[in-house]
């Protein structure tokens, strides 16, 4: 039984090293990776939903990996997060975003001209204590207005960073739009929405998905709620004709989602005024 004991520690010993070893060169790729310029931005609109007009753009991150293709978000940012690479992923991200944006607008103010740039901030990003002036960075060197900044953080920030409120408080005086992501799917509950640091709610993806009725009252009781206390809603993940509808239906007024638009990168976005329709 001992030596079998032992042998159960080595294992366990060797399965920890071969999972910090693998984390360990990912982090170096990802590090060469964005040394290289190998990550990009795709865009995805967000729609008003009454005029199908064009109000915002997420950008999501993707890693275009010389040997493994076209790698998406869900597999490389979890193990940033783990380490400060997410810092300077997150600078990445906010630099060029806002660049982009910047470009739009002025190669086309008539299209352009008031839409917002929504970037995705990790908790560990907004605690750290030079997001302040990275985002203030980004807006000088972009020549953007801070009113056209979004940031997105989802609630479990808010609840495991100390420090995440003073944050928010403070970006928010700088003029940016904080939206809280993934609602629904995390520990806020409706009351506590009114003492949250924030200006819009996106409500998760699941939601919309369940066509039973209790999911439908969900998403009309959250709307409601935000209307009530001043934030603006997002549908995300919107796929059908018929969610749309219903969303129109419930007065929520902002929507994102296939159907509406898939992510795309800079160069598959129009530019003209007249290519401005996005539905
Ligand atoms: P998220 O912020 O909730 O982003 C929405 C995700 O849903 C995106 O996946 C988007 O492509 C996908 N989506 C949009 N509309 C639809 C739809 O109608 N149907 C379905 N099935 N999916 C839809 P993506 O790009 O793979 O990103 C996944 C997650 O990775 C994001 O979730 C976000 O949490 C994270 N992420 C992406 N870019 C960044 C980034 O630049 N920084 C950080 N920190 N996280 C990022
Ligand atoms: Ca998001
Ligand atoms: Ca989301
Ligand atoms: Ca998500």
């Amino acid at each position: 039984a001992k030596v079998n004991g032992r042998g159960r520690v080595e294992m366990f010993d060797a399965a920890l090293r071969a999972e910090l070893e693998a984390r360990a060169r990912l982090e170096t790729e990802i590090r060469h990776g964005l040394a290289a310029g190998e990550f990009e931005l795709h865009f995805q609109p967000v729609i008003g939903v009454a005029t199908r007009e064009l109000r915002s753009y997420e950008a999501l991150i993707r890693w275009r990996h010389p040997e493994r293709g076209m790698v998406p978000p869900g597999e490389f940012i979890p193990a940033a997060e783990e380490s400060l690479l997410i810092c300077e992923i997150g600078r990445w991200v906010l630099n060029t975003a806002t660049k982009q944006l910047s470009a739009w607008t002025w190669q086309d103010p008539a299209g352009h001209g008031d839409v917002t740039m929504a970037v995705n901030i990790s908790a560990r990003h907004l605690a750290s204590r030079s997001l302040v002036e990275e985002v203030r960075h980004a807006l000088r060197e972009s020549g953007l207005e801070a009113s056209r900044l979004v940031l997105e953080i989802t609630e479990t920030v808010l609840l495991d960073e100390p420090t995440a409120d003073a944050h928010l408080r403070d970006l928010r005086a700088l003029g940016v739009t904080v939206s809280l992501d993934d609602f629904g799917t995390g520990y806020t509950s409706i009351g506590q929405l009114q003492k949250l640091q924030v200006d819009t709610l996106k409500i998760d993806q699941s939601f919309l998905r369940s066509s039973e009725p209790a999911g439908q009252a969900l998403v009309q009781l959250m709307v409601t709620a935000a209307h009530a206390f001043n934030l603006d809603v997002v549908a995300e993940g919107v796929e059908t004709q018929e969610q749309l509808d219903r969303l129109e239906r419930i007065g929520c007024e902002l929507a994102q989602g296939y159907f509406l638009g898939r992510p795309k990168p800079a160069r598959e976005i129009p530019v003209s005024p007249t290519d401005r329709e996005v539905t």
